[in-house]
């Protein structure tokens, strides 16, 4: 019998990967995606390493000011975990040598991750590595030839040989600049080496915001020493002019996916137009059980006994929390309501509090409570004042709203065990999957979530939780609002709400739906075995 082991070897590349709160060298969901992947692969034995950057400032630590205003702190850490190889790799940043100590994370469950650190005496540019997704766009690019470049050559040095390279996002996008130099030092053209490496790489894009795929003009890459000896024609062919990192990974890889299924009909309109982009396939993000999920609700949706039981006892644990870090005394006899993501404006984090003759009662007489979480980037002042507006409502509301600072994967898992709902409504079609939402589903907390991103996929509503919005799509973002909000309203209050007050059985029959659903289906073992049978079959 063939086993995972003798299945195509992997090598992983990703700018971050959450695999543990305080290893912070993650930002958001893709983070904990290429984390979550990583210990799946360790799990069920699949042939795969990680590489990716030890940032010395990379989760960024949110705080609250006194007058409501969020603001973030880069906190130095050290990880006496990491495993010196011993081994080091010279790149080119803007003509001047860049040395990249190579440090290797085997902790947390993960298959084995290698992690690139500029961070060293002999280096000008000891920044690099510095502070994730920081900086000016030649910073970005100068991370990227650490990440890409940096990690092919450091896969050569630790004599470690891969069968596919896989990036996740385009930030890698440089390792395949290394393998067409690799190509062409050995005397293949231009042509030929293209032609190689994109048998050995596959791509998985993730935004489906055109202006949020990055792109540089092909100036910069030439002057930042990124291009590896390719001419400004032949970077134009990759990537186009200006430079779309997403565009040269289709054209750089054999095959991509999108993460979900939507995401996979929206990417494919995304990228139509570009000649010459590798076949784009759908295959749904899962995340890591043993992270995210309960073990005794993943037991009582099994048995169906206890599921209430198990899930009070989560409850209680996230309001103990709440009340630690805030003071709020929410109430565990009523109905709980979570919101935890990045804050920016498409996800509308605040839509619920829109219209205040209808929230506002309930949240005075406490009938429903809301957490939210989630971070600002810094410099986005639309961002921050939707975290200032939650900040003031939890002054309003005391005890009906509440907002945790620092959103991270200790806040996630405890969220998405002890609410009662998981709440989300991106304007859709732009959440390309919002795994939080699995994690939730997996521990009985049922989604009320617009038609976006995985939910298409698992929805049955009314059975295992509630879709609102009917899948509206416009480019009229005031009518699209009004739509979703309206549906928002009239399903929680027609449905959630009386279920919870009203029909005890019948909410608890939904979690065990909830659960049943998707332990499997949106596990990442279910997505591994997919990357195996549609994105790495040699
Ligand atoms: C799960 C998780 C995410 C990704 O979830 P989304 O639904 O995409 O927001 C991001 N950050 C943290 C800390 C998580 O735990």
């Amino acid at each position: 019998m063939e086993t995972n082991a003798q299945q195509p070897k992997v090598a992983y590349f990703c700018m971050e990967y959450g695999l543990q709160n305080d290893l912070k060298i993650y930002a958001g969901g893709l983070g904990i995606l290429a984390g979550d992947y990583l210990k799946g692969a360790k799990d069920h034995d699949y042939p795969i390493i990680g590489i990716g950057i030890k940032w010395k400032h990379g989760y960024s630590d949110q705080h609250i000011d006194e007058h409501g205003k969020p603001y973030v702190l880069y906190n130095d850490y050290d990880y006496d975990y990491l495993e010196d190889t011993g081994v080091t790799v010279d790149v080119t940043v803007r003509g001047r040598n860049v040395a990249c100590k190579v440090w290797k994370l085997e902790e947390f469950g993960s298959a084995p991750l290698y992690l690139l650190d500029t961070d060293l005496p002999q280096n000008e540019d000891k920044w690099i590595s510095g502070r994730l997704y920081g900086g000016t766009k030649d910073d970005r690019v100068a991370q990227e030839i650490v990440l890409g470049i940096g990690g092919v050559r450091a896969l050569r040095a630790l004599g470690i040989e891969v069968d596919l390279y896989h990036f996740n996002e385009g930030h890698a996008l440089l390792a395949g600049f290394e393998l067409m130099r690799e190509e062409r030092d050995n005397g293949a053209s231009f042509e030929d080496a293209w032609a190689r490496t994109r048998e050995k790489i596959v791509f998985t894009t993730h935004t489906p915001v055109v202006q949020g795929n990055e792109s540089h003009t092909i100036d910069r890459l030439m002057y930042m020493s990124a291009n590896l000896g390719l001419d400004w024609d032949q970077l134009m062919r990759l990537g186009g002019n200006p430079f779309n990192m997403t565009v040269g990974a289709l054209r750089l890889s054999r095959k991509s996916n999108a993460v979900a299924q939507l995401h996979g009909t929206t990417a494919n309109r995304m990228w139509k137009n570009i000649q010459g982009a590798s076949e784009i396939v759908a295959i749904t993000n899962g995340v890591h059980p043993g992270t995210w999920v309960d073990s005794a609700m993943l037991k009582a949706g099994e048995t169906g006994k206890n599921i209430w039981e198990s899930h009070q006892a989560n409850k209680r644990d996230l309001i103990k929390f709440v009340e630690e870090e805030t003071g709020a005394k929410l109430d565990e006899n009523k109905l709980l309501i979570g919101f935890s993501r990045r804050t920016v404006p498409y996800k509308r984090t605040d839509l619920v509090f829109s219209r205040p003759e209808i929230i506002n009662p309930l949240l005075e007489e406490q009938k429903v409570q809301f957490i939210f979480s989630g971070k600002a980037h810094p410099n986005d002042d639309a961002s921050r004042q939707i975290v200032a507006r939650l900040v003031e409502l939890s002054r309003q509301f005391p005890n009906s709203v509440v907002f945790l600072e620092n959103y991270g994967m200790t806040i996630g898992a405890k969220m998405t065990r002890g609410c009662d709902v998981w709440l989300n409504n991106p304007r859709r079609p732009k959440e390309a999957s919002g795994t939080s939402g699995m994690k939730a589903a997996m521990n009985g907390v049922l989604n009320l979530s617009i038609l976006d991103g995985w939910w298409p996929e698992a929805c049955h509503h009314g059975f295992n939780g509630w879709q609102f919005g009917n899948a509206y799509e416009g480019e009229n973002v005031v009518a699209l609002d009004e739509n979703d909000r309206k549906a928002l309203y009239a399903v929680l209050l027609e449905e959630v709400i009386p279920t919870y007050y009203d029909n005890h059985d019948q909410w608890v029959a939904m979690m065990r739906n909830s659960i049943q659903d998707t332990r499997d289906a949106f596990s990442v073992k279910r997505m591994l075995d997919e990357y195996y049978e549609h994105l790495y079959q040699m």
